[in-house]
């Protein structure tokens, strides 16, 4: 099954403990796509401007992603700036510029209406819409949001949150998109408006995969048992945390990578999803940007995989 995302593809100035990278290729699309690629065929659709060259092409290529719905337009790529020094399972964001984002108006490619699987990234919610209404076929829709959008982009989420199979989002947004501390209370506050499944991120501490009663509509083939209702599965306690910066979109391509290769969407083909969702945040962790997982392989992912069965395992 091919994945489609949107998303940004930025550039990022990030300031970690471990110390400072400027402007080096990132954004949520970014992320996502070089972590899905692992699992499936990955499609892209964003705009970038023109100090996006052959070098930073050249990381998608490598992985065999589609870049044909990447625009290039006259103007500066999208760029971010941020630093984690207080706290690394939190971004403290120093810039934003939307720059070509601004006036972003995403076509298709023809080559992309087979796909099965949809992806918004973090994005204008307006943009995310717009992606998913012109691809009425597809199956699965899944997404992603952030503060900057909640806060100010309220009425234009919601219209997206309402169209969405899955959301995965961290904790302080759950938080803050339901008004409530309450984990438990936030996501069934947040699936109230749309998400079938919410995947609820902790940073170093895991992530919460909760079902809501209503299966996931039409799905040929698929087999849909979604028991338990919860599910949770932890972080890799890790030495050194280079940069979290992507780990959530990481998490994302791992999660949804994984459930779009599977033949059946069964609660242990989710649950299974949410390790190797951990895997991917666990690897976008180790070094700056993209850096770790441009290189990775599918033994390193396969390896680690069984070293987070080995950490949850029980007699
Ligand atoms: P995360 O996986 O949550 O760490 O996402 C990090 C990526 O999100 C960075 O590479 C940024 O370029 C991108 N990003 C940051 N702010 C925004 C925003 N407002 N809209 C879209 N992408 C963003």
């Amino acid at each position: 099954m091919a994945i489609t995302v949107v998303g940004s593809v930025a550039y990022d100035t990030i300031e970690t403990p471990a110390g400072r990278r400027e402007r080096c290729l990132g954004g949520a699309a970014t992320h996502f796509s070089l972590a899905a690629s692992f699992f499936t065929d990955v499609r892209v659709i964003a705009v970038v401007g023109e100090d996006f060259g052959p070098r930073q092409e050249a990381v998608f290529k490598a992985r065999n992603i589609d870049t044909r719905g990447i625009e290039h337009t006259a103007g500066k790529s999208f760029f971010w700036e941020g630093s984690y020094l207080e706290n690394l399972n939190e971004a403290k964001t120093h810039n934003t510029e939307l720059n070509v984002f601004a006036s972003f108006e995403p076509k298709i490619p023809e080559a992309y209406r087979d796909s099965e699987f949809l992806f918004l990234a973090n994005i204008d919610p307006v943009l995310q819409k717009r992606v998913r209404d012109a691809m009425p076929d597809v199956k699965l829709v899944a997404g992603d949001t952030m503060n900057y959008w909640i806060k100010d982009h309220r009425a234009a989420l919601e219209l997206v949150l309402k169209g969405l199979d899955i959301l995965l989002i961290n904790d302080t947004e759950a938080r803050m998109i339901a008004g409530n501390d309450n984990l438990v209370q936030a996501a069934r506050a947040v699936m109230a408006l749309g998400p079938k499944h919410l995947v609820v991120k902790h940073g170093e501490y895991g992530a919460t995969l909760f079902h809501c009663d209503t299966p996931v509509g039409e799905l040929a083939n698929w087999r849909l048992n979604l028991e338990p209702k919860t599910f949770r599965a932890p972080a890799l306690p890790l030495e050194n945390v280079v940069d979290p910066t992507g780990a959530g979109d990481s998490f994302a391509g791992g999660f949804f990578g994984y459930l779009a290769s599977q033949k059946e969407l069964t609660a242990d083909a989710f649950r299974r999803a949410m390790f190797y969702g951990s895997t991917m945040g666990s690897f976008a962790c180790e070094r700056f940007g993209t850096e770790r997982i441009a290189k990775l392989t599918r033994e390193e992912i396969d390896a680690r995989f069984d070293e987070f069965r080995r950490l949850t395992h029980l007699d």
